[in-house]
């Protein structure tokens, strides 16, 4: 069965999207722990990340790199972090998250809440800025 992750590659969930190639996919996390919380995925249906082609895995890093170079200059913060988990959604993704302190990158911490419209306009932005 396809992940919930090639079901929003393939347009039949709906996401706020971000950018899109022929191999990768970035879109906003639907529930972010910080606001501009972006998920980065290839659009290869594999688990686990580490065993992405090493290729595909540093094409990756790039695609996301200039996802985050656009996301820094979007939403105020001294750097993006980025966390791989993985151990809800099986389908390799990257979080890419605005940070100003280490607490912005904890999961248990109460979330942000952002209307459709806030997360399409945030999206958009984030587009808007990529080089
Ligand atoms: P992980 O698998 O790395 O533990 O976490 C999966 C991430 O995917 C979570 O941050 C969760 O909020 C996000 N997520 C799960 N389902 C959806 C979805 O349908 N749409 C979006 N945009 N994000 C999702």
């Amino acid at each position: 069965m396809a992940s919930i992750f090639t079901k929003i590659i393939r347009g039949e969930i709906p996401s706020y999207k971000i950018a899109e190639d022929d191999r990768f996919f970035a879109f906003l996390d639907i529930n972010p722990v910080s606001k501009g919380h972006t998920l980065v995925i290839p659009k290869q249906e594999t688990d686990y990340l580490f065993d992405l082609n090493p290729a595909l895995l540093g094409d990756l890093m790039q695609f996301a790199q200039k996802i985050a170079r656009a996301l820094k200059q979007t939403v105020a913060c001294k750097r993006v972090g980025v966390v791989v988990m993985g151990l809800e959604v099986p389908h390799a993704h990257i979080h890419l998250i605005p940070m100003n302190s280490e607490a912005d990158i904890d999961f248990r911490k109460p979330k942000p809440t952002l209307t459709p419209e806030e997360f399409t306009a945030l999206a958009n932005e984030i587009k808007a800025g990529i080089k």
